[in-house]
C-alpha cells in the first residue's frame, strides 16, 4: 500500500479505536478468505489501494504498516479497553469459524472403522483462540457463516461448526481461489448444518440400493465361491451415489453420461446401477464364450444401457478397461468430448464424465495429474467431471500411510486444479447422497472437476481369494466385527420409524428372487434407444472393402487455392509468408508439391466433403518440424487463423490443437473421442515418434487390442515422426518393432509412405474407407524438404494408396540381379546412391505399408524379378529393431522360391541410435552400399 494512502485511512473515522492485533488478525483473515470477515470490514479493506495487496498473499509489510499505524492511534486516542476486548474476541470467533471452514475435515468422522488417526488441529479449539468458556454465553457476529442468524451465541456457532464440518462430511475447499465458488460451498453446506434433509421415499430407495449392493455380493459369493468379483462390499454406497448422480444429472439436462472404473465394485456397478442382465453376468462366471474375439474377464467388461430420470431417459456408458489402473480416466473424458461435440454441447451440460478411482491408484498413478491438467484446456475441457475415490483404505496389500503416499489425503493431487473434494463417510448413506447432489451442482454451476472421496473398507482381500489378515490383520478383526452398510442404515431408519423389520426382510428377500429370475434389477433400467450415432456402416468390413476416394485434379486446385489463401490484413511471419507463397505455386500447378501441402490438402479435400477432423499433438499446429503451418499467427496482434476452417461454407468443423506436454493422458483421451466418434477423423501427432512411448500403455492396452478383447472400433491416425538423421537416441526412432510386433488379427495398420502424394492418399483412404481400425504413420522429418521427395497434382488424383511401389527408375528388370525392399527416408539415400554408382542391376522396392502385408501388391511388382535370387531387406534401424525381426516372414513369403533374403542394416544395438553426427553417417554409407552392393 501506497503510504500516503495508508496514512490518509489511518486518520479516518473507520480506524478509530482499533487495536494492532484486532486490525492485524481481521486483515490476515481477509488475506486467508476475504468472505470471513464482516462485510463493512472487507468493503474496507476492499476500498484501500490495491498496490502490493494480493488478496491470496500475506503481505508482512503491510501488517506490520496495521500494527505501526495501530500502535499510533492508540497512542493519539487513547482507547476503550472494554470495546476492545469485545472488537478482540470478535475477531478471534471469526477465525474460529475460518479453521473450521479451512481444516474441519481433518476432524471429521470419516472412517467407518474409525481407524484413521488424524493429527488434533489445534484451531479447532476455542481455547486456541483465547475463547474461554466464558464466552461461550456471549453473542457474536457469525460474519458470513450461513447458519440463517447474523448473530448467534458462541457455543451454539462451535456446535453448528462440528456438525458442518466434523461430522461424516470432511469438505475441503477453501484452496479454491475464486470467492463465488467458495461461498456457493459454504452456502450449500452450512446451510444443511450438517444435516442434509431427505424424504422417507429418498430414503427407502437409498436402503433398497444397499439392500442390492451388499445382496449381490452375498449371492455371487454363495453362488460362485472363491471366483473373482472384486467386491464392492465396505464401499455398498457406491450405488446410491451412483445413483443419485445420475438422476440428478439427467434432471438438470444431461443425456449421456459416461463412466470409468477399475475392477472394485463393477460387477455390483453393472448390475445394480446399469441394469446388465443378472443371467448374463452368471454366464460370464460359468466361462461361457459369447465372441468369436479373444474377449476379456468380467470385471474389464464395458457396458451401455438408458437410466431414466426425470429429465429424460440419460444413456449410460461403462468404458471397458484394462488392468492399468487410472488409465481408463483420459479415455472416458475423451469419449465424453466426442459425444459433446457431436450434440454441438460446448459446456458439458448434455454429457458427464464420472471418473471412479482407488485410494492407491489416485495417488499413485501419473496419468491422474495428467488427466487434471487436462480439464480447463481448449482441447480437452469436458465442462468439468465428478471423480469419485473408492477409498477403501488399502491398495492390494499396502495400507501404511507412509508406504502409499506422500499425502495427506489420496485425493490431494485435485488440488492442482482447486477442485473441492469432499471426503464422506460411506457408512452414512444419507450423507454421501448429500455429496453427490453437491457435486453435481458444482460441476454444472462452475463446469469444473470436483471429487468424491468415498471414505469405506474392503470385507475381503484385494480379491476373494486372497486372504488380508496376513497383511492387514488389525483391520480385519475391526471389520470382521464392523455391521455391513445397509445394517447400519436400516437400524437407523428403523430407529426413526421410517421402516419397519418386516420391510427390511421383505426388501432383501426380494431382491434375492430378483437375482434367481436373472431379470434387470434396476427400475430406473430403459432399453437403449437408437443412438445418434451409427457404427454399422464400419461393422465386419476388412482392408479389402470398397470405397471411393477418387478427386479430381480441378478439385484439387480449387481446395489448393483456398488453403494457401491468407487473408488481406493477416501479417504472416516472413518465414510462414514463404511457405504460404510456394503453397499458391503449387496450387496452380507451378510446382510440385511438398509433404506439408498434400497433407493440408487431404485435410481440405475431406473436410470439403463433410468429415469432420480433429488433430491434437504437442504443436501439431505448426508442426514440429515447421512444415504444417495449419495454425497462423498474425504478427500485428497474435491472432490466429486456420486456412483450413474456410473452404467452404457447407464445410464441416476442423480443430487442430497444440497438446498439453503429455502423452499418455492425451493419447488415452484421443482413443476414447475416437471410439467414440467414428465420422471424425481424429488425429494424435507425437512431437518426436519415440515420445509415444510415453503412451504405451495406450498403445498396448487399448489401440493394438481393444476390437479384440472388446469389440470396439477405433480409428485413431497416430503420426509418429521417424528417420535416422542424426540427431541421436531420443529422436531417430519411432519404435517401429514396437508396433510390427503388436501387430495381428488385422488390428490396425502400419504405414510408412514416402511421398507427399502417399500422405494424401493415405489420410484420405483412412477416412474414406468404412474401417475404423487405428492407423499408425511413421512419418518423416527430413523427407519434408526433400527435394526428390515432392508429387505432382495428378499424382495426388490417383486417389489410391500404393502399399507397395515399384522401382521408378526405367531398368531393364531381366538384367535385374538383386531386389532391395526398404520402408522410408532410407530408399532415398538408397536410390541416390544407386544413381550416382550408375548401378543398373539393383532394383528398390518400397514397402508403405508394412501390416497388414500386401502380399498382393507386393506379388504384383515382384512379377518382373521371379528370376532373382538375390533380395536384401534394407534398413536403416539396428537389427533389432525396426522391421527386420517382426516382417522379415512377409518378405520371405514374398520371394521366389529358391531366392536368398539377407539382411542390410545397422547392426543390433540396445540404443535406437548413436549420438555423434559422423558416426551416424559412416554407418549409414555403410548400410546403403550394403543393400546397394557397391
Ligand atoms: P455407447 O454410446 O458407447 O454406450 O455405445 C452405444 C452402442 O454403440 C454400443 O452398445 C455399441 O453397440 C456401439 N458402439 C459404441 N462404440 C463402438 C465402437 N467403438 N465400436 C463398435 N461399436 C460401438
Amino acid at each position: 500500500m501506497q503510504e500516503g494512502a495508508m496514512q490518509a485511512w489511518i486518520e479516518s473515522s473507520q480506524f478509530s479505536g482499533g487495536n494492532a492485533a484486532y486490525i492485524e488478525e481481521l486483515f490476515e483473515l481477509y488475506l486467508d478468505d476475504a468472505e470471513a470477515i464482516p462485510s463493512e470490514w472487507r468493503e474496507l479493506f476492499d476500498s484501500l489501494p490495491r498496490e502490493g495487496l494480493a488478496t491470496d498473499v500475506k503481505h508482512s509489510e503491510i501488517r506490520e504498516q496495521f500494527r505501526e499505524a495501530a500502535k499510533q492511534k492508540l497512542k493519539q486516542a487513547g482507547s476503550s479497553a472494554a470495546n476492545s476486548e469485545i472488537a478482540e474476541k470478535q475477531v478471534r470467533v471469526l477465525q474460529l469459524i475460518n479453521a473450521y471452514r479451512f481444516r474441519g475435515h481433518q476432524h471429521a468422522q470419516l472412517d467407518p472403522l474409525g481407524l484413521w488417526k488424524q493429527a488434533t488441529v489445534q484451531d479447532l479449539d476455542p481455547q486456541f483462540h483465547s475463547l474461554t468458556k466464558e464466552d461461550m454465553d456471549t453473542e457474536f457476529n457469525v460474519g458470513s457463516l450461513v447458519i440463517g442468524k447474523d448473530t448467534a451465541k458462541l457455543k451454539d456457532i462451535h456446535q453448528a461448526l462440528e456438525a458442518i464440518y466434523c461430522g461424516p462430511i470432511g469438505a475441503e475447499y477453501m484452496h479454491i481461489v475464486d470467492t463465488e465458488e467458495k461461498r456457493w460451498i459454504q452456502q450449500r453446506l452450512e446451510s444443511q448444518l450438517g444435516k442434509p434433509k431427505f424424504s422417507d421415499e429418498e430414503r427407502k430407495k437409498a436402503l433398497k440400493e444397499l439392500v442390492a449392493a451388499d445382496g449381490l455380493e452375498k449371492y455371487l459369493g454363495s453362488k460362485f465361491p472363491g471366483a473373482k468379483r472384486f467386491s464392492l462390499e465396505g464401499g455398498d454406497a457406491l450405488v446410491p451415489l451412483m445413483k443419485s448422480l445420475i438422476r440428478r444429472a439427467g434432471k438438470q439436462g444431461a443425456k449421456e453420461v459416461v463412466i470409468g472404473m477399475a475392477h472394485r465394485g463393477r460387477l455390483n456397478l453393472l448390475i445394480n446401477v446399469m441394469g446388465k442382465h443378472p443371467n448374463q453376468l452368471f454366464d460370464e462366471f460359468a466361462g461361457k464364450n459369447t465372441t468369436d474375439k479373444a474377449g476379456d474377464v468380467k470385471y474389464h467388461m464395458g457396458f451401455s444401457s438408458d437410466f431414466e430420470t426425470e429429465g429424460g431417459n440419460v444413456h449410460l456408458a461403462l468404458a471397458f478397461n484394462p488392468s492399468h489402473l487410472e488409465i481408463v480416466n483420459p479415455v472416458v473424458i475423451g469419449s465424453v468430448r466426442a459425444r459433446m461435440d457431436r450434440r454441438g454441447c460446448k459446456d458439458g451440460s448434455q454429457a458427464l464424465p464420472i471418473t471412479i478411482h482407488g485410494d492407491a491408484a489416485i495417488a499413485g498413478q501419473g496419468v491422474v495429474q495428467e488427466t487434471f491438467n487436462l480439464s480447463k484446456t481448449r482441447a480437452y475441457q469436458v465442462g468439468g467431471s465428478i471423480r469419485i475415490v473408492v477409498n477403501n483404505q488399502v491398495g492390494f496389500t499396502t495400507s501404511k500411510r507412509e508406504d502409499a503416499r506422500s499425502t495427506q489425503y489420496c485425493t490431494d493431487i485435485a488440488k492442482m486444479v482447486q477442485a473441492p473434494i469432499f471426503h464422506v463417510n460411506a457408512d452414512d448413506p444419507e450423507a454421501v447422497m448429500f455429496v453427490s447432489q453437491l457435486a453435481i451442482d458444482y460441476r454444472n454451476t462452475f463446469k469444473r472437476d470436483v471429487v468424491i472421496d468415498l471414505v469405506c473398507y474392503r470385507r475381503h482381500g484385494h480379491n476373494e481369494a486372497d486372504e488380508p489378515n496376513a497383511t492387514q490383520p488389525l483391520m480385519y478383526q475391526k471389520i470382521k466385527k464392523h455391521p455391513v452398510p445397509r445394517e447400519i442404515y436400516a437400524k437407523r431408519l428403523l430407529n426413526e420409524k421410517v421402516i419397519t423389520e418386516d420391510d427390511v426382510k421383505q426388501l432383501v428377500s426380494d431382491y434375492r428372487d430378483a437375482l434367481d429370475k436373472g431379470d434387470c434389477v434396476v427400475d430406473e433400467w430403459q432399453p437403449m434407444k437408437a443412438h445418434s450415432v451409427d457404427w454399422s456402416p464400419f461393422i465386419g468390413n476388412e482392408w479389402d472393402v470398397d470405397y471411393d476416394s477418387s478427386i479430381s485434379k480441378d478439385e484439387l486446385q480449387t481446395l489448393g487455392e483456398k488453403v494457401s489463401h491468407v487473408p488481406e490484413d493477416f501479417k504472416l511471419n516472413a518465414r510462414v509468408g514463404k511457405v504460404y507463397e510456394e503453397r499458391a505455386k503449387m496450387a496452380k500447378g507451378d510446382r510440385k508439391l511438398d509433404w506439408g501441402m498434400a497433407e493440408t490438402l487431404a485435410y481440405a479435400s475431406l473436410v470439403k466433403a463433410g468429415h469432420r477432423i480433429r488433430m491434437t499433438g504437442q504443436d501439431c499446429g505448426r508442426g514440429t518440424f515447421f512444415h504444417r503451418h495449419s495454425v497462423l499467427h498474425n504478427q500485428k496482434d497474435a491472432a490466429t487463423f486456420l486456412p483450413l476452417t474456410a473452404i467452404d461454407k457447407d464445410q464441416a468443423p476442423i480443430e487442430i490443437y497444440d497438446s498439453v506436454l503429455s502423452e499418455e493422458a492425451v493419447m488415452a483421451f484421443e482413443y476414447g473421442y475416437a471410439t467414440a466418434e467414428p465420422n471424425t477423423m481424429v488425429i494424435w501427432e507425437a512431437q518426436f515418434g519415440d515420445f509415444a512411448n510415453g503412451a504405451q500403455v495406450v498403445i498396448d492396452q487399448f489401440l493394438s487390442s481393444g476390437e479384440q478383447k472388446w469389440g470396439r472400433l477405433c480409428g485413431l491416425t497416430l503420426l509418429l515422426p521417424h528417420g535416422y538423421e542424426g540427431q541421436g537416441p531420443e529422436h531417430s526412432s519411432a519404435r517401429l518393432e514396437r508396433f510390427l510386433q503388436l501387430s495381428a488379427d488385422h488390428n490396425w495398420s502400419v504405414c510408412v509412405p514416402t511421398t507427399p502424394a502417399q500422405v494424401f492418399n493415405m489420410i484420405r483412404r483412412q477416412q474414406l474407407r468404412p474401417v475404423r481400425r487405428p492407423l499408425i504413420v511413421m512419418t518423416p522429418k527430413s523427407l519434408l524438404r526433400h527435394p526428390d521427395a515432392v508429387s505432382s497434382l495428378d499424382e495426388l488424383a490417383i486417389g489410391k494408396y500404393q502399399n507397395v511401389i515399384g522401382e521408378i527408375d526405367d531398368l531393364d528388370s531381366k538384367k535385374v540381379k538383386r531386389v532391395v525392399f526398404c520402408s522410408g527416408k532410407v530408399y532415398y539415400d538408397l536410390l541416390s546412391a544407386r544413381r550416382d554408382s550408375e548401378k543398373t542391376d539393383v532394383a528398390i522396392i518400397r514397402v508403405e505399408q508394412l501390416y497388414p502385408f500386401p502380399h498382393e501388391e507386393m506379388a504384383e511388382v515382384l512379377k518382373d524379378y521371379q528370376h532373382v535370387k538375390d533380395f536384401v531387406w534394407c534398413q536403416e534401424e539396428p537389427q533389432n529393431q525396426g522391421a527386420w525381426y517382426c516382417s522379415q516372414h512377409h518378405f520371405r513369403e514374398a520371394i521366389p522360391d529358391g531366392a536368398k533374403l539377407q539382411y542390410a542394416g545397422r547392426a543390433a544395438s540396445s540404443s535406437p541410435a548413436v549420438g555423434y553426427a559422423a558416426v551416424h553417417k559412416e554407418q549409414q554409407e555403410k548400410l546403403v552400399n550394403e543393400a546397394l552392393s557397391i
